[in-house]
């Protein structure tokens, strides 16, 4: 089986979708990320009921663990990896890099009597917290896949 979703903006434009094909023990999800195919495969598990029968759960990609819900942020993973992996010191972190760098480039912009050293030594800031923020967003990735 497959169906698919789509979200829309407030005019009605697609805004995002998500595509679902369903195989005898996982599923497929297809999806874009910043415009980028991904094609994911979910595993099923499946435990006993009481009373016969089974029920089935999603295989969290990143913990290995059995989950009724899946989220889809940046990947998918279910709610414990999120909160493992965004917690409030890595947001914060990244969050105050991407203030940080909007003050620079807003000096850079607006600074017209600026001195080329002045200009050399914002450009050489902005780089620098540029490359904190890669490094904050990849160590929170690094947590969230377990790597
Ligand atoms: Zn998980």
């Amino acid at each position: 089986m497959s169906f698919g979703w789509q979200w829309t903006d407030d005019e009605g434009n697609p805004a995002s979708r998500i595509d679902v094909r369903t195989h005898e023990r996982a599923v497929t999800l297809e999806y874009a990320i910043n415009g980028k195919p991904v094609e994911q495969r979910i595993a099923l598990l499946e435990t006993p009921c009481n009373y016969g029968g089974a029920r089935a759960w999603f295989e969290c990609p990143c913990c290995r663990r059995r989950v009724a819900l899946l989220y889809l942020s940046r990947q998918v993973a279910c709610r414990q990896c999120f909160r493992l992996a965004y917690p409030s010191q890595s947001e914060d972190l990244i969050g105050r890099m991407w203030r940080k760098q909007g003050k620079v480039e807003r000096r850079l912009r607006t600074g017209k009597r600026m001195t080329n050293a002045t200009r050399k030594r914002l450009i050489d800031e902005l780089i620098r917290v540029e490359d904190a923020r890669e490094a904050a967003f990849i160590a929170a990735a690094r947590r969230l896949l377990g790597w």
